[in-house]
C-alpha cells in the first residue's frame, strides 16, 4: 500500500458533495468512517443525505453565489448526480478541487458530448446520429434505418426521454414525443446482457477496478444485479480496459461507472458512463472489502485505494423502488429476517412508482440461488391485500 500523499487530506476535513441523494447518503456514511466529515449542496429541502452529514447547504444549483460559499466551507467537492450545470461545478472548483474535474460532468450530462468523447477516446458504441433540429431527422434515418432508441441529449436517466422506434420512418414521431429537444437515435444492440463496470482513479493516478457487475432492467430501469457477471475471461478484460480508457481518457480522480451491452459474440459496447458511484455497485457496500463510497471518499481525498477483492464468491442486489409501497409499506421483518441479507433504505419520505426507495443485498456462493432469494424476499415483503 502506498502511504497517502502530501495532498491527502487528514481526518476531519469537510468533503463537499453537490447532490443529496441516495448515492449522497451512501458517500457521507463511508467517509464518516473514515474519519471525514461531509456537507452536501442540494436543492432539496429534505434530501435523503440530509440526516446523515454534517452540514447540509440548501440552494439551487444555478445560485453560483451560494455554490462558492459552499465550495470556500469545504477542502474538496465532488458529486453524486451528473446534472449538476458545468457552471455550477466551475464556480465551486473556483474555491475547491472539484475532482473528478468538470470535463467528465460536462461530457457525461449531454449524450451527444458522450457518445463523441467515448468514439474518440476510440471505444465501440452502437450506430448513433445526432439529431438537433427537424433538418437532421432525414439524416439520421439514413444513418440508422433500422430499429433504435431516441435519446434525449440532457436530462434523461432510467428510461426518462426515451422512446423505441421499429424502423427510420417513426424517428420523426419519436423525437416529437421526446420533445423535439436535441437527441441522439441510436441503433437497437441485440444485446446478450448488460454488465458494468465501476472503477476508480487515485489522485496519484493509481487505478482500482471492480469485476463486472451483470445487471437485469425492468422498464429500463436497474432491477437487479448479480456478481460476478457471467461473461468470458476475454469479456471481462475488454469491459475491465474500456473502463480503464475512460478513467485516463478523462484524467479521472473520483469513481465512475460505465454501463456496456455484450454482444452474442463476447464483445463489448458501450451505453453510457457515470461520472460517480453507480446503482450497480451498491452491492460493493456488503460483499467487497472496499466499497465504492469508501473508494469515492479515498479517491477525492487524495488516500490509497482500497482492494476491491470481494468477500464472498458471489453476490446479488435488488432495488426496491416505490412500486412495493402501493398496498403500504412493505414488511420489512420479512426481509430482516432472511439470512445474511442486507436492507438498505434511503429514507425517502414519498413513496412513488418508479423511484428508488432502497436495496437489498444478499452474498454467498451461488449468484443464481442468491438472485432468486432476492425475488422471493421482494415478492414476500408487500402486504396482502
Ligand atoms: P439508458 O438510459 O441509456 O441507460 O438506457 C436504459 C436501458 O435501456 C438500458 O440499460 C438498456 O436496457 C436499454 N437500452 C438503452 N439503449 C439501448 C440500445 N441502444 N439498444 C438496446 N437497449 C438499449
Amino acid at each position: 500500500m502506498t502511504p497517502p500523499g502530501p495532498d491527502a487530506l487528514p481526518p476531519n476535513a469537510m468533503l463537499g458533495v453537490l447532490g443529496g441523494g441516495q448515492l449522497g447518503r451512501m458517500f457521507a456514511l463511508a467517509a464518516h468512517r473514515l474519519g471525514f466529515r461531509v456537507a452536501v449542496y442540494s436543492d432539496d429541502e429534505d434530501p435523503p443525505a440530509g440526516a446523515v452529514v454534517d452540514h447540509h447547504v440548501r440552494g439551487d444549483y444555478a445560485d453560483l453565489d451560494a455554490v462558492e460559499d459552499f465550495a470556500r466551507q469545504v477542502d474538496v467537492v465532488t458529486f453524486e448526480f451528473e446534472n449538476v450545470p458545468a457552471t455550477t461545478a466551475e464556480a465551486a472548483a473556483r474555491h475547491a478541487p472539484v475532482r473528478p474535474d468538470g470535463s467528465l460532468l460536462h461530457a457525461a450530462q449531454d449524450r451527444i458530448r458522450e457518445k463523441r468523447a467515448l468514439r474518440s477516446l476510440g471505444l465501440p458504441v452502437a450506430k448513433f446520429a445526432e439529431i438537433r433540429s427537424a433538418d437532421d431527422v432525414v439524416a439520421a434515418q439514413l444513418a440508422v434505418p433500422g430499429a433504435g432508441i431516441v435519446k434525449t441529449a440532457t436530462s434523461g436517466y432510467d428510461g426518462k426521454g426515451q422512446r423505441r422506434v421499429a424502423d427510420a420512418s417513426e424517428l420523426h414521431a419519436a423525437w416529437s414525443q421526446v420533445g423535439a429537444h436535441p437527441a441522439v437515435v441510436e441503433s437497437l444492440v441485440p444485446f446478450e446482457r448488460e454488465i458494468s463496470v465501476v472503477g476508480a482513479r487515485g489522485l496519484d493516478g493509481e487505478i482500482a477496478l471492480y469485476e463486472p457487475f451483470e445487471n437485469s432492467h425492468v422498464d429500463q430501469i436497474l432491477d437487479v444485479t448479480r456478481w460476478p457477471a457471467r461473461v468470458t475471461t476475454e469479456t471481462r478484460n475488454a469491459a475491465l480496459e474500456v473502463a480503464r480508457s475512460v478513467l485516463l481518457g478523462f484524467d479521472v480522480v473520483g469513481v465512475l461507472c460505465v454501463e456496456m451491452f455484450v454482444l452474442a459474440g463476447g464483445d463489448v459496447i458501450v451505453n453510457e458512463i457515470a461520472p460517480r458511484p453507480h446503482n450497480s455497485g451498491h452491492l460493493t457496500i456488503d460483499a467487497h472489502v472496499t466499497s465504492q463510497f469508501e473508494q469515492q471518499a479515498r479517491a477525492v481525498a487524495g488516500l490509497p485505494l482500497g482492494s476491491v477483492d470481494a468477500v464472498a464468491p458471489a453476490a446479488a442486489m435488488a432495488n426496491l423502488l416505490g412500486d412495493l409501497w402501493a398496498r403500504g409499506e412493505p414488511d420489512w421483518s420479512r426481509a430482516l429476517c432472511e439470512p445474511g441479507l442486507h436492507l438498505h433504505l434511503y429514507a425517502k419520505r414519498e413513496a412513488r412508482p418508479g423511484r428508488k426507495m432502497g436495496h437489498m443485498t444478499v452474498s454467498g456462493s451461488d449468484a443464481e440461488e442468491l438472485v432468486d432469494r432476492l425475488h422471493t424476499v421482494r415478492r414476500e415483503i408487500v402486504p396482502d391485500d
